[in-house]
């Protein structure tokens, strides 16, 4: 498939266009693995080219452990896609965090479960490294855009990545702050394992949109709340991207460009055929 963009955007809950972006062209990927979220979008904002594709699809309408992780990312792949740069709204489940701030995890605690976490298996096996699960590379360049920008952005926090789609229980949100952890979210994973294993670097911009609730003073959590300040977020996210775009694409020295080189194990002569096929269209240089 032709290259259409190195760099790719993965819009979280309010997050589902760009304004001011000019489309190129949209484009329905059928990927080994099925359909993407929605269509993705070959956007220009201010001269700079990058692949856009809303996580739970526009007018939002898969739950978190309905998105279909793997065709997205591998769609991502399959048009050139080196680098990915998604957003999500989170709460918050430290003091110090207040709603409408940005956090950028540099580690994730997986509370995921019975989803399709990685494109290997069935004949094939790999076990790719994710001890550092977020590109640092991106990560130095995305804090001083949001520094530029005067936007209050956390580093250094752990992610929780909870199952969903209800929110946690408060025994739940304590223990959780019991272990460290500074955010909570519903879509992270399995979306940076597969991005690791394709070789993608990967970040993710966690936008607080209240305090969990563990919170004994604040107001409980309510939709209504949630979505002021989902929107209030969107609007910065957009300011952070078109600055994030100048600075990106200007090449990879980083490890997550050969982060399966080294992984698969399985015998070339035992590797299930139609996995091989299928791995083909993201890992051409292995498969
Ligand atoms: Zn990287």
């Amino acid at each position: 498939m032709k290259k259409k963009a190195s760099i790719g955007i993965i819009g979280g809950s309010g997050l589902y266009e760009i304004d001011g972006a000019k489309t190129i062209e949209e484009l329905d990927i059928k990927t080994p693995w099925g359909k993407t979220s929605d269509s993705i979008v070959i956007a220009e904002i201010e001269g700079h080219r990058a692949a856009f594709l809303p996580r739970h699809g526009r007018g939002h309408i898969h739950l978190p452990h309905e998105v279909n992780y793997r065709a997205n990312i591998a769609a991502m792949k399959m048009i050139g896609v080196e680098e990915i740069i998604a957003f999500s709204a989170v709460g918050s489940l430290k003091e110090g965090i207040h709603p409408l701030d940005f956090v950028l995890p540099d580690q994730v605690i997986d509370r995921t479960r019975a989803r399709e976490s990685s494109f290997f298996g069935s004949g094939v096996a790999a076990h790719v490294s994710f001890g550092h699960p977020f590109c640092s590379r991106l990560h130095s360049i995305i804090k001083p855009a949001a520094d530029a920008i005067g936007l209050t952005m956390h580093t250094a926090e752990t992610l929780i990545c909870m199952e969903g789609p209800a929110f946690s229980t408060k025994a739940e949100s304590n223990l959780y702050r019991s272990w460290g952890a500074g955010v909570i979210n519903m879509s992270t994973l399995p979306e940076a394992k597969l991005a690791r294993e394709a070789e993608i670097c990967y970040a993710v911009i966690c936008m607080s949109t209240d305090y969990d609730c563990w919170h004994e003073t604040e107001e409980h959590v309510t939709i209504d709340m949630v979505v002021k300040n989902l929107t209030t977020n969107a609007s910065n996210a957009k300011k952070l991207l078109k600055l994030l775009l100048e600075r990106l694409g200007a090449g990879r020295d980083c490890a997550c460009r050969e982060a399966a080189k080294y992984a698969h194990i399985t015998a070339e002569h035992k590797r299930g055929k139609a996995q091989v096929k299928k791995l083909k269209a993201i890992l051409p240089d292995y498969f």
